[in-house]
């Protein structure tokens, strides 16, 4: 593995983050598939889990995964899995809706449910939260205070892509802020461009960037001395997921772009940095190892 560490502190400190949904969970397909046809979709969640923990096993790499309560309810055997590998397991709440189109108390209910389900998995506690499509919103961060996340990791500070949330005190430059005692948000990372944050932590960006593009500003990441928080899905490394019908424009454009080259992509990414979950980067940023310490801000 290239070793990417630095005297510099904060400086090569990268973490690793899956979001454990199936292909048929993301908003780009809300409007083509309900919730109620959940159950009919073809389930591909696991074969391409189990195919990140082999690329990640081939580079000693470890991660969080954010496991959907749905996903954790139907296939257990995935949560296991992770954690057995010595991954963080973590939650990306049960149903995967959009935080601002919830109740505070459904939301609690929600986040409660795949928490519990996953404690009980594991038999560890779940220490992370993150929000459907990045969806966080002030009012939600006591809720998981008070249900016992350490953790949340929702923010990408940009104001490039119309469905993501914001959280006061939280912006670029900031990758890991002390929200309220005890509990802390992790930036998804962004690279500067200008006076513009672009961001530069997965997704379809990083589906359509070309690599050598990416991993350069990676390293401008690194080198700036922040840490670089990377996310992707499992259902982005496989190109045979199913095509739905009346998909059209942006949405088919996020869902689709690139899908045959980001295993690949992926897996160079890995190989190229020393990876770590995002706890550990908690806990180094708590034990002032990262060189910069927490700011305290108002949740
Ligand atoms: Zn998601």
């Amino acid at each position: 593995m290239a070793s990417a560490s630095t005297a510099v502190p904060g400086t090569g400190r990268a973490a690793l983050s899956i979001d454990v949904e199936d292909w048929f969970h993301t908003e780009n397909l809300r409007g083509v598939i309900a919730r109620e046809a959940w159950d009919r979709c073809e389930l591909r969640v696991e074969q391409n889990t189990m195919r990140m923990l082999e690329i990640l096993a081939k580079w000693k790499a470890r991660s969080t995964f954010f496991v959907l309560g749905w996903i954790a309810e139907r296939c257990p055997q995935i949560v296991r899995a992770i954690a057995v590998a010595g991954h963080e397991v973590a939650s990306h709440g049960y149903g995967h809706e959009l935080i601002y189109s919830l109740e505070p108390g459904k939301f609690r209910a929600d986040v409660l449910r795949s928490k519990k389900h996953l404690e009980d998995l594991t038999g560890n506690p779940v220490r992370g939260y993150r929000a459907p499509c990045f969806s966080i919103t002030p009012w939600a961060v006591p809720i998981l205070k008070e249900v016992g996340f350490e953790y949340d990791s929702s923010v990408v500070p940009t104001v490039a892509h119309d469905r993501y949330g914001r959280l006061h005190g939280v912006e670029a430059g900031k990758p890991v802020v002390l929200l309220c005692d005890g509990f802390y948000e992790v930036c998804v990372s962004c690279v500067r461009l200008g006076k513009l944050e672009l961001p530069w932590g997965g997704g379809g960006y990083f589906r359509l960037v070309p690599y050598s593009l990416w991993h350069r500003g990676v390293r401008v990441i690194l080198r700036s001395g922040l840490p670089y928080v990377f996310y992707i899905h499992p259902w982005e490394i496989d190109p045979g997921q199913p095509r739905v019908k009346g998909l059209k424009g942006a949405n088919a454009f996020r869902q689709h772009v690139n899908l045959s080259r980001c295993e690949e992509r992926f897996t160079a990414l890995v190989g190229a940095l020393e990876w770590m979950p995002l706890c550990d980067l908690i806990d180094l940023w708590k034990a002032g190892s990262s060189g910069t310490q927490p700011q305290s801000l108002p949740a």
